[in-house]
């Protein structure tokens, strides 16, 4: 059976989650994240934490078909234009473009988004779709500070070992509204549910890390 997040794991690193996808009787997709304060791997040691997640669920590897490692960025905040234009006045799209997720980091919903969008498009000079991407990734920031200021309150008011309450209130909410959440749709009633109830995190400090996330970043 897959197995979306497992945080039964320790909680090293931030919250850290294993998520198990079978993808044949005898062959099985093994993923390990953390959400950690820094962007370094060291691949032998995680490496070695899912040989030892399989072995404590009694999977044998006979062998490994193919492994890899990445670092997904967790937005907080920052300078939508001023990175924009870091890179030139040039069409953008992916996470060069800045389109993805702030909590999950994932680009594959903003990518499709995207594609659909220049498919339609009967102009295809470089001025126009550096415009119309640049249009449609600022829109697309715009609309996603919430997701920022939960991720500032996850990092930031929440010591790593603890992250993981937040996360463990977020799964009681509806089903429904997770989706929404991870397709970036989340609306104002979603944002409110999220929001309210007995705070999983100090809330003096949670409110302290927002208000200095945004004066940081004039978000
Ligand atoms: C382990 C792991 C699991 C993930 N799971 C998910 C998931 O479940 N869902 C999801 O949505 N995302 C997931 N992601 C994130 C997702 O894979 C990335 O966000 C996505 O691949 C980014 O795509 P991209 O096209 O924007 O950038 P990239 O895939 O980095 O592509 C950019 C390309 O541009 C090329 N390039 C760079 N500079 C130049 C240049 N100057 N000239 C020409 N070419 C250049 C690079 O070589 C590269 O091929 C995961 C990532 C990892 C590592």
């Amino acid at each position: 059976t897959p197995v979306i997040m497992d945080a039964t794991v320790a909680q090293i690193d931030g919250y850290r989650f294993v998520y198990c996808l079978p993808l044949a009787d005898d062959r099985m997709f093994v993923e390990d994240t953390y959400y950690s304060d820094t962007p370094g791997i060291d691949h032998a040691t995680l490496g070695a934490r899912i040989d030892q997640y399989a072995g404590v669920h009694g999977w044998v590897t006979d062998a490994v078909v193919g492994e890899e490692s990445g670092v997904l960025p967790v937005a907080m905040g920052g300078d939508f234009e001023a990175y924009w234009r870091s890179t030139g006045r040039v069409a953008k799209a992916g996470m060069r473009a800045g389109m993805f997720h702030p909590t999950t980091g994932y680009s594959l919903p903003d990518a499709v988004r995207t594609a659909t969008m220049i498919a339609g498009r009967r102009d295809f000079g470089g001025i126009a779709l550096h415009d119309a991407t640049h249009a449609m990734a600022k829109a697309t920031w715009a609309r996603r500070g919430f997701y920022r200021m939960l991720d500032t309150m996850l990092f930031k008011a929440a010591e790593p070992a603890e992250r993981y309450r937040v996360l463990e209130r977020f799964y009681t909410l509806s089903p429904r509204l997770i989706g929404r959440f991870y397709a970036g749709q989340s609306t104002m009633t979603d944002k409110a549910r999220v929001l309210t109830g007995k705070p999983p995190v100090p809330i003096g400090r949670a409110v302290r890390a927002i208000l200095g996330a945004d004066l940081r970043t004039g978000a």
